[in-house]
């Protein structure tokens, strides 16, 4: 096995430009690994081999050409499967999508493409980023390359984990309620949600669209960094696309600094629920943190705990209105079209074989909601709660630059563990969600490994809208003192321990 692989992309990137490897062999050597790890991973849903190889020379020939490259040009890239890329199929993860073309591209896709980097292919996911375990992928779960018998986290399971196994150096994911934070922070990963708008959603098949927002995956916070900048920007095709240049996360990523930073640590998130090894960890990083030279506050947020339980009226309602258009007639499955049946009942039949049985909940749950007799009671209730959520953090940013947190109150838990408690899945989300709801930017790094079973856990950092450059100053700082610590990144732990 090549040792291309346990490169970072940004090395991988340098070694491109000076000549020392071409793209072709980068991407020959992750697609060799992808065929080894896949039968224990599932990472992928789908892999675009033969695209990945003709890409990788046409990078390899506009280099020898003496064209300017961008900053990742030639770096292989898995693309969570709620992505639209012409050429490939995208599936969501779910039955009712099986085989879809989609005939367009999605703009975050798109400018990885001009960016000259590789797409190997789409990864899995919950249904619909629908699930905090991957274990809702209607095509089998994905496994955490920490413990095989573990969960990599969702709904971006795929994309954490085809990072934590070595199979892409980067992954593009999209959080809707901690779908890259929550993965990243189980497979001992970064993975960072973006100022809602930032970056956009045309091609990103809607869950709730209040809430979603595509982010980079990756094994290092100058990767990720890297990716942040190729991905976001204003984008006319998506209304919601903030029309103003981002803060410059590169080299925030770079600086691996925090003196000075006023860093507030949530006091709601923690106690009751959460493990006694992801509470050590985090409060080892804070430490950390603390004598590195920033200034450590405790900061109340009384509103955050509610968060979780308006997250599931919000999302819902947009989930119900957002799935309707999968009704067999324009896309997708259609059962029972024999002739005989009319429009509504292939639709119901369609609907009913198409969605598994999350979805089928929270389009149930949502269009409740949203009846007309209990709107104002649930849906209008839910939307009060964001606004106090939204309060919490403007005051909170009056008084420190960033907020901190556990990403998740456990590490990953096993396969199947939670897969028939919706509840207990719903509360991995319990510290990621009031980012959701407030659009702020939040991310996940790696605070080391739990004492209580040796797996990663994950700490939250989150900042105010539009300033995406302070995640990247903790998580850089955060970084350099972890890896003095292990004499290197957390990821090379794991490789020393051959897995
Ligand atoms: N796990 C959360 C959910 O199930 C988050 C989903 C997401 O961010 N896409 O809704």
């Amino acid at each position: 096995m090549s040792t291309l692989i346990h490169e970072s992309a940004h090395r991988l990137a340098e070694m491109m430009a000076v000549g020392d490897i071409t793209c072709e062999e980068v991407t020959r050597a992750h697609l060799e690994r992808i065929t080894e790890a896949e039968d224990q991973i599932h990472a992928f849903l789908y892999v675009d081999a033969d695209r990945a190889m003709d890409t990788s020379r046409r990078v390899d020939a506009k280099r020898r050409s003496g064209e300017p490259m961008g900053p990742l040009a030639g770096v292989p890239i898995g693309v969570k499967d709620v992505f639209t890329y012409a050429g490939a199929p995208t599936t969501c993860a779910s039955k009712i999508l099986e085989g879809w073309h989609p005939p367009y591209t999605a703009t975050v896709v798109q400018r990885m493409i001009d960016a000259d980097m590789v797409i190997v292919g789409k990864t899995n996911m919950d249904e619909f980023a629908m699930g905090s375990s991957t274990e809702n992928s209607a095509y089998g779960p994905t496994h955490n390359p920490w413990a095989l018998d573990r969960i990599p986290g969702g709904s971006g399971g795929g994309s954490a984990a085809a990072l934590a196994g070595f199979e892409v150096p980067l992954s593009v994911g999209s959080d809707t309620g901690g779908s890259i934070r929550q993965p990243a922070a189980v497979t001992g990963t970064v993975g960072v949600k973006p100022t809602y708008g930032s970056s956009s959603r045309y091609g990103l098949v809607a869950m709730a669209s209040s809430l979603d927002q595509p982010g980079p995956c990756a094994r290092n916070v100058l990767d990720a960094a890297l990716l942040h900048q190729v991905m976001s920007g204003h984008d006319p095709k998506d209304s919601t696309s903030i029309d103003a240049s981002g803060p410059d996360v590169v080299t925030a990523a770079r600086s691996r600094d925090v003196t000075g930073m006023k860093i507030g640590v949530v006091k709601e998130f923690g106690g009751e629920g959460y493990a006694p090894g992801v509470e050590r960890s985090f409060r080892e990083a804070v430490a950390g943190l603390a004598s590195a030279g920033a200034e450590i506050v405790e900061v109340s947020c009384p509103h955050f705990p509610a968060a979780l339980g308006a997250y599931y009226l919000i999302m819902p309602s947009e989930v119900s209105s957002n799935l309707a258009r999968f009704d067999a007639m324009r896309y997708g499955l259609r059962v029972g079209d024999d002739g005989t049946t009319s429009a509504e009942q292939v639709m119901r039949l369609s609907r009913g074989a198409g969605f598994g049985a999350e979805v089928k909940r929270r389009i149930i749950l949502g269009t409740y909601a949203l009846s007309s007799g209990y709107y104002d009671a649930y849906y209008g209730s839910a939307q009060k709660v964001r606004t106090l959520v939204i309060q919490d953090f403007s005051n909170a940013f009056c008084q420190v630059d960033v907020l901190v947190s556990p990403t998740t109150p456990t590490t990953a838990f096993k396969l199947g563990e939670r897969i028939d408690d919706p509840m207990a899945m719903y509360k991995a989300d319990l510290c990621t969600i009031p980012s959701n709801l407030a659009g702020n930017v939040s991310a996940s790094f790696p605070a080391g490994l739990s004492a209580e079973d040796g797996l990663p856990v994950g700490f939250q950092v989150m900042a105010p809208p539009m300033r995406d450059d302070l995640v990247y100053r903790v998580g850089s700082g955060l970084e350099a003192l972890l890896e003095d610590r292990w004499g290197g990144p957390l990821w090379t732990l794991m490789k020393e321990e051959g897995r």
